[in-house]
């Protein structure tokens, strides 16, 4: 039974904030009890249960207005949803409310300007097809269905962004309804700390019903590189890629992920579960100028599989959707990384010896380039100086597998802590963990961050979004 009595009875608290909001909302007002709870209530991680009392569907930005309103007058615990993809499922709270943003997910693009207005509850997907349209691109994820709000609130890390930054770096302004109950833009001229704090440290300021981003000239074809090399060669191959990521162009953002080889059509069936190092990159620019710059991630061995080429942007962004299917049960947890030393390497390949499924996957991604170039001082982002990412990132289907997959992860993240210079919020494990991780987090951006919210939320309307992973 769920803590708070029967998960389908209606409490006089449900009852009254779910009338409140559905005299002032057009979109739908979902409680306890009706016909689509549970599906509304699920996110992404299938490890994430939890029961709010009520769910306000907003429309527009008009509802979600009147939901912070009606959280002002009635003070529940509040949580906001985008694309429900944080690990720690912190777009949904128990027994409280979620101001839930996934029917909002228009996106409007002014090619000319190459400027794209993008609804709080888009995903990626809703962003690429859009700007793709017109041979445009935003930095996004690497996963289409990952929504835009908590991964540009974040920071955001994806293929193109040593060449154009991260998504928050493509921000150019935000609309948010803050705990006032007021529909501000914030940009770097009007409210210009809110947009500082929207820039990777955007979580609990707020609730963001539209992002605008500066898009840049890419695709429909991109090319790229996917070469799987022998796992048994990782360790020499792990390092020649190091030293060769860093130095590469800035057109390319190379990856590195230790992974068994997916049971895809497309892959021959015999190397289908096969351990390998998968070395990774797509050139932002002509296909045609592409294949000569990816070339030295495909001479660092002897790739036993490639899948290496031109294709479309969006099949690329799109290709490893199935494999992270929601429902499933995951971990992820990261550190920023200055090097990734030999030492590091050898502690990687120990732990990934004992992966505890076929799922689960190491990946490394290489930051600098325009990333780098953004000063420390001008986002919340803390984590400019680091040159990789090193994402543990464990996935399952059998609940009776969840203690050993997550203390498999969480024991590599600790023997990896000495080579760390901090953590990744998008990739930051679950919410037992947000406090412990505060400061790694959000490093020299703490105490200003800390300003904001005073400022802009005296009353701690937002206080456990903040306090959430
Ligand atoms: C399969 C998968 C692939 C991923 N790939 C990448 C990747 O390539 N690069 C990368 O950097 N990260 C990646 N991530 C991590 C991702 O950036 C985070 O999970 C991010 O939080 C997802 O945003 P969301 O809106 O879907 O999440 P949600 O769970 O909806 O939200 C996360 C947090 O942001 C807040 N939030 C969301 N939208 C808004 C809004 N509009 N206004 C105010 N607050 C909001 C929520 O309240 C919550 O606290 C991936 C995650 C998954 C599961």
């Amino acid at each position: 039974m769920h803590p708070s009595g029967m998960a389908g009875a209606r409490s006089t608290g449900a009852a009254v904030l779910a009338e409140s909001l559905r005299g002032l909302m057009r979109g739908d007002v979902i409680e306890r009890g009706d016909a689509e709870y549970d599906d509304v209530r699920r996110v992404w991680n299938g490890l994430v249960d939890r029961h709010p009392l009520v769910i306000a569907r907003c429309a527009d930005a008009g509802d979600v207005v009147a939901a912070v309103k009606v959280a002002r007058e009635h003070r529940p615990l509040v949580s906001v949803r985008g694309g429900g993809h944080q690990i720690a499922g912190s777009a949904v709270c128990d027994d409280g409310l979620v101001i839930d943003l996934s029917a909002m997910r228009n996106v409007l693009v002014d090619t000319a300007a190459r400027r794209v207005v993008a609804a709080g509850g888009a995903t990626w997907r809703d962003v690429d097809a859009a700007t793709q349209a017109d041979g445009l691109a935003v930095p996004g994820g690497e996963v289409s269905t990952t929504g835009i709000g908590g991964f540009t609130l974040g920071g955001g890390m994806g293929l193109i962004m040593r060449a154009h930054g991260l998504a928050c770096d493509a921000l150019r302004a935000i609309e948010i309804v803050t705990a006032d109950g007021a529909l501000r833009r914030a940009s770097p001229h009007e409210h210009a700390e809110l947009f500082w704090a929207a820039r990777g440290g955007g979580r609990g300021i707020g609730v963001v019903t539209s992002f605008e981003f500066e898009a840049y000239p890419l695709g429909p074809d991109v090319a790229v590189v996917q070469a799987f090399y022998p796992w048994e060669d990782a360790a020499r191959i792990l390092a020649d890629w190091t030293a060769l990521a860093v130095r590469m162009p800035e057109t390319v953002t190379p990856q590195a992920i230790l992974w068994s080889v997916p049971a895809d059509p497309s892959i021959p069936e015999e190397l289908h579960g096969r351990k390998t190092l998968i070395v990774a990159g797509l050139y932002c620019g002509a296909p045609d100028d592409g294949a000569a710059v990816l070339e030295p991630l495909r001479r660092l061995g002897m790739p036993f599989l490639e899948l290496s080429g031109t294709m479309p942007y969006v099949a690329m962004q799109s290709s490893v959707d199935e494999l992270f299917p929601t429902g499933g049960r995951y971990y992820m947890k990261s550190h920023m990384m200055r090097d990734l030393p030999r030492a590091a390497i050898d502690i990687a390949l120990e732990w990934d010896a004992r992966r505890p499924t076929p799922q689960t996957l190491i990946a490394i991604r290489t930051l600098g380039g325009a990333v780098s170039r953004v000063s420390r001082e001008e986002s919340a982002f803390a984590h400019r100086d680091a040159r990789f990412n090193f994402s543990i990132d464990a996935g399952w289907t059998d609940p009776r597998q969840d203690a050993e997959a997550i203390g498999w992860a969480r024991g590599m993240w600790d023997a990896l802590a000495p080579f760390a210079s901090g953590v990744y919020i998008n990739f930051s494990g679950l919410a037992d963990e947000a406090d412990a991780l505060r400061d790694s987090v959000f490093g020299a951006s703490t105490d200003r961050l800390a300003e904001v919210r005073r400022t802009y939320d005296p009353e701690g309307l937002f206080a456990a979004a903040a306090r959430q992973p």
